[in-house]
């Protein structure tokens, strides 16, 4: 008998339970009949004994228990999560061997890649590692230790931001790993843009990776003329549109005066003028421009994750569906409008519902030319849906 201590599902949820998913939650499994730490490796049984999985238990999470393996004969110890650190690792050096190396990278996805609350970003010399999980916490040390052997880098930024730390039923913390250590401005190359991100002062883990390829296949199928880009952040989608795409006029909006500033830099250093950039909220923003009757040859919609629980799910359908129908009405015929959504929670096919009542709403044909996700570097695990959170449409508008 293991002496690793042991869950049991509810035997309600039994039927049900697709046992490959990582997360398990408070309502699926029976009360431990001896108390457990948070923190500690457990077992996962149905009621009737058959083994499931093991994983760390938190009785202070939604997530009661994060499973991290289904493999009985396997231990969970520090030699197996830098097993998978390395698999991670080897698999973006493969890619990278075929399709160039990147400056910057999402070298571990969190249940993409069987690490279920861990996001690590390099961003040229310095890594950004992401914990939302305490299951993840528990290793950190010795995940440091691993990334300071083999990758060369500068300087390591921990991070667990409110929100998490606040699900996870402990304390928020942004830590260097050698603090004071000169400067937290990453330098690097997407495409052909030059980026300098300060690290300490951006949103998430300092840029979207996400979106690379994305801004990229965007820019091939933009129309000579006129570029909207909605939730511009750091400017992204403009700056490879300016370098990639026959654009005249930029227009980019975005609520938050940290990331226009920085946007706004952006330009400056990859010799890109002109753009003018707005403060403001883009469901106003766009009515506004839709009563001034103002149109664009392109439109590129990146909002912010609209649905983080699932009872906001309805009202982030009719958000997208708002905001899109102000763009489509936007657009000149044959325009191209980039619509992207963030939200795990709203599935693919509900997305495209959303695209479809826009269509017959506004009578509008709409193609979708390309209907992608995130980049090949945020692989997803087949078990976990919700992290095919990315949705991102190119379509042409008649
Ligand atoms: N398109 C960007 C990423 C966008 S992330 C890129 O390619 O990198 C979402 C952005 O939406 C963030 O920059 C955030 O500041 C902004 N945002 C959040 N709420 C907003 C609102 N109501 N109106 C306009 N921008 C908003």
């Amino acid at each position: 008998m293991s002496s690793v201590p042991q869950l049991v599902l509810d035997s309600k949820k039994s039927r049900h339970f697709d046992g490959r998913h990582p997360w398990v939650l408070a309502n699926s499994i029976q009360e431990p009949k001896t108390e457990i730490e948070a923190g500690q490796v457990v077992e996962l049984l149905q009621p009737n004994g058959s083994w499931i999985g093991r994983g760390v238990y938190n009785p202070n999470s939604r997530v009661r228990l994060r499973l991290l393996q289904w493999q009985p004969e396997q231990e969970l110890n520090t030699e197996w999560i830098c097993s998978q650190l390395s698999s991670a690792l080897q698999f973006r050096k493969d890619r990278e061997c075929t399709s160039g190396e990147l400056e910057a990278v999402r070298m571990v996805n969190s249940e993409g890649d069987g690490l279920s609350g861990l996001v690590i970003d390099r961003f040229a010399n310095y890594l950004v590692l992401q914990f939302t999980s305490l299951a993840m916490l528990k290793w950190r040390e010795q995940i440091l230790d691993w990334l300071q052997q083999n990758i060369a880098i500068d300087n390591i930024l921990c991070v667990m931001d409110d929100n998490a730390a606040k699900q996870e039923g402990t304390e928020p913390f942004s830590i260097w790993q050698q603090e004071g250590k000169g400067s937290t401005i990453a330098n690097f190359r997407e495409h052909d843009v030059e980026l300098t991100v300060d690290l300490k002062a951006a949103q998430k883990t300092g840029y979207y990776l996400d979106q690379r390829t994305n801004r990229m296949q965007a820019s091939l199928a933009m129309q000579p003329g006129s570029l909207l880009d909605v939730c511009c952040y750091q400017a992204g989608f403009s700056l490879v549109a300016a370098k990639h795409a026959q654009i005249e006029r930029i227009v980019a909006v975005d609520s938050s005066q940290r990331a226009l500033e920085a946007a706004e830099q952006h330009a400056a250093r990859n010799a890109v003028e002109g753009i003018e950039f707005q403060k403001a909220d883009c469901f106003d923003y766009l009515q506004q421009l839709v009563q001034e009757k103002q149109t664009f040859d392109n439109i590129v919609l990146d909002p912010p994750r609209m649905a983080g629980h699932r009872s906001q799910i309805n009202s982030a359908l009719r958000a997208y569906h708002r905001l899109n129908l102000s763009a489509v009405n936007l657009l000149r015929p044959g325009g191209t409008l980039v619509t992207c959504s963030c939200s795990g929670r709203v599935f693919r096919e509900d997305f495209w519902g959303v695209l479809s009542s826009v269509a017959k709403r506004s009578r509008r044909r709409i193609q979708v030319i390309e209907s992608r996700g995130a980049d090949f570097d945020h692989p997803i695990d087949v078990n976990c849906p919700e992290s095919d959170y990315l949705k991102c449409f190119i379509c042409r508008v008649d």
